[in-house]
């Protein structure tokens, strides 16, 4: 795959570029970084530390054009001007997932969809970490795999990949790949088309071959009209909440079961994580422990303890008999679909941010049955208020996660619920999600 290339152009120096760079460097290539914007001064001294040339807030094209090989940060879209002009020249462009796994031989379980990526990585790695197997999370998560690579320390790597990352992947193959659901997300990069979305999170089985393996949801409408396109080689394994399932995973009387070989049950009173979308990642972790063999107790046991990773429906505190639960993650209406699906007592929800294109008409019964009160945290809530008025009585406007906790706690009633899920991203008030959660944690917590 690399014969030939001697000098490798990495474009953007975020965590995947500049662990890219560092792999790069150390198996003797030559490098130059670029980004388009400024570097962060971490990213910096390390590029410096590890003799890496690099420039920033800006892209000398000729430079670029120097390149054997690129690999790009999945930021950068395909269709982009730049890309498209380095691959009229013929260059090569690939992912630093797909670079990075040209150093290693380690087994990889790759998780993909468009809700619950993270959670179920995490809990995958617990399971395997647990059961003394010695495993490394990383890709969309944490350290990038270009990094983990060069420790170079693991033998097997839980990844975490959007579809982004998947769609600069050529070679690699996943030994197990879990596609958790396609849903509306990021339509954006794929021309507004929900089959090229699917097509690119489908990539996730790429290079299967049949002692390898394919978890998948399905209870998914989407994932059903890929897999009729796709021929699978893998084992497969899927995982449902509606129908019982012979080889995977399935829901059945509050009682999750999974069979790979042999049967293993368990209520779902005992698993850690709660609602009906946990369940489906719980499904898909226990799968995964199953074909690797870990015993059941073992995994009993790890799905039983696990911590809810912050900001995913995460519980925040009981204020006067008020339980405030923070899920800022949840940015568009299939996660908050679930939140509310999962809310037990009358809720006061805190919606808004920046709209992706959301439409509300999918949760309207579901907000009829569970909201007593909205209160929306954004810049331009139109679209809520328009959406919900008639709807839930009480609709009102806060600027900031403070206010909107000082509205929450006056709504609410003892035994009731306040439900931070906003549908939206949180750029327009916040940094990021995760400054949008912790704001409402501490003010929560200042009540
Ligand atoms: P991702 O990494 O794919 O963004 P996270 O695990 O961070 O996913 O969860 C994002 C949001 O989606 C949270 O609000 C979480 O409660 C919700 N969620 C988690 N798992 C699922 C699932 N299987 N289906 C739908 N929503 C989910």
């Amino acid at each position: 795959m690399l014969n030939d290339v001697k000098h490798i152009v990495v474009l953007g120096a975020g965590e995947s570029g500049v662990g890219s760079a560092i792999l790069a460097k150390a198996k003797g290539f030559t490098v130059f970084v670029s980004d388009g914007g400024p570097i962060k001064e971490k990213y910096k001294n390390e590029l410096i530390e590890h003799n890496v040339a690099f420039e920033e807030k800006g892209h000398t094209i000729e430079s670029l054009k120097k390149a054997d090989l690129i690999i790009k940060s999945p930021g950068i879209a395909n269709a982009s001007e730049l890309i498209q002009s380095l691959v009229k020249d013929s260059i090569k462009v690939i992912g630093e997932i797909e670079f990075a796994g040209y150093f290693t031989n380690a087994k990889t379980i790759c998780i993909t969809g468009s809700n619950g990526k993270t959670t179920t990585a995490m809990l995958t790695y617990h399971l395997l970490h647990k059961a003394g197997l010695n495993v490394v999370l990383a890709g969309n998560i944490g350290s990038s795999f270009a990094r983990e690579v060069l420790k170079g320390e693991a033998e097997y790597y839980v990844l975490e990949l959007s579809s982004f990352q998947l769609e600069d992947m050529y070679n690699f193959k996943a030994d197990i790949a879990i596609l958790l659901n396609i849903v509306k997300d990021h339509l954006d990069r794929y021309n507004y088309s929900m089959e090229e979305y699917g097509k690119a999170k489908m990539r996730i089985i790429q290079n299967q071959t049949s002692s390898d393996w394919f978890i998948y949801n399905y209870d998914d409408a989407e994932i059903k009209k890929q897999i009729e396109k796709h021929k699978i080689i893998a084992n497969q394994a899927p995982f449902s909440l509606k129908e019982k399932i012979e080889q995977g995973g399935y829901l059945e009387k509050e009682q999750l079961s999974i069979t790979i070989k042999n049967k293993f049950t368990m209520s779902i009173h005992e698993l850690a994580l709660k609602g009906k979308h946990n369940a489906q990642n719980s499904l898909a972790s226990g799968i995964v422990a199953r074909v690797l063999e870990i015993r059941k107790e073992n995994i009993r046991e790890s799905l039983s303890d696990f911590t809810n990773v912050e900001h995913r429906l995460e519980f925040v505190a009981k204020v006067n008999g008020i339980e405030f639960i923070n899920d800022s993650k949840a940015t568009n209406i299939n996660s908050v679909w679930y939140a509310l699906e999962s809310m037990e007592k009358p809720t006061v929800w805190i919606v808004g941010g920046v709209d992706k294109g959301n439409n509300y008409d999918e949760i309207i019964d579901l907000v009829k049955d569970k909201v007593k009160a909205i209160i929306c945290l954004g810049t331009e809530n139109t679209k809520i208020i328009e959406s919900f008025e008639g709807v839930v009585d009480t609709i009102v406007e806060a600027k900031s996660a403070m206010e909107a906790v000082a509205y929450g706690y006056r709504l609410a009633k003892k035994d009731e619920t306040v439900l931070l899920s906003p549908a939206c991203a949180s750029f327009d008030l916040f940094e990021n999600y995760e400054d949008r959660g912790n704001q409402f944690k501490k003010a929560v917590r200042s009540l």
